[in-house]
């Protein structure tokens, strides 16, 4: 199913490879049961608490175990892929454990934003590829080569 949990992140711990805080940003989750809820995580030490959604059964509370916690970051660059008008962005990931719901460890284990763009070129080509640019601009531009108009902000 494409369920997940919805996830706050709060601590000096959730940035992105370029820096970009990501406390602001809406995160998900597919460990925590994919109850279609909520789940605020915070720094080590703290106490992981969840308001479930009404699919699947919650793992928490009670939680011991590793979950992956990701999102786009919409502040750092992004390329277009010209064949499909598609915004390839970057990636936002941690690794957080948690014994008894309470956070132990975050690891970021999103690659570094020049290491995305190397692995994007690698697989698409590079001849397929536009950019990096902004998100902002890849968006437009992925408006563009659809011929649709471009997205108000
Ligand atoms: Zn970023």
């Amino acid at each position: 199913m494409g369920n997940f949990d919805t996830v706050t992140a709060r601590g000096p711990a959730y940035v992105c490879a370029d820096g970009h805080d990501m406390t602001n940003e809406i995160l998900q989750t597919k460990d925590l049961g994919c109850t279609v809820g909520h789940a605020q995580i915070g720094d080590v030490g703290s106490k992981v608490t969840m308001t479930p959604g009404n699919w699947g059964e919650p793992l928490l509370p009670g939680f011991t175990g590793t979950i992956h916690v990701y999102t786009d970051c919409q502040r750092c660059p992004a390329l277009i892929h010209l064949q499909t008008a598609n915004v390839l962005d970057m990636w936002f990931e941690v690794e957080i454990e948690i014994v008894d719901d309470v956070v132990q460890r975050i690891t970021r284990i999103s690659e570094p934003t020049e290491a995305q763009i190397v692995a994007y070129r690698e697989h698409w080509g590079e001849q397929q590829l536009e950019g990096p640019m902004s998100f902002a601009d890849a968006l437009d531009r992925s408006c563009d080569l659809r011929g649709r108009p471009r997205v108000r902000r």
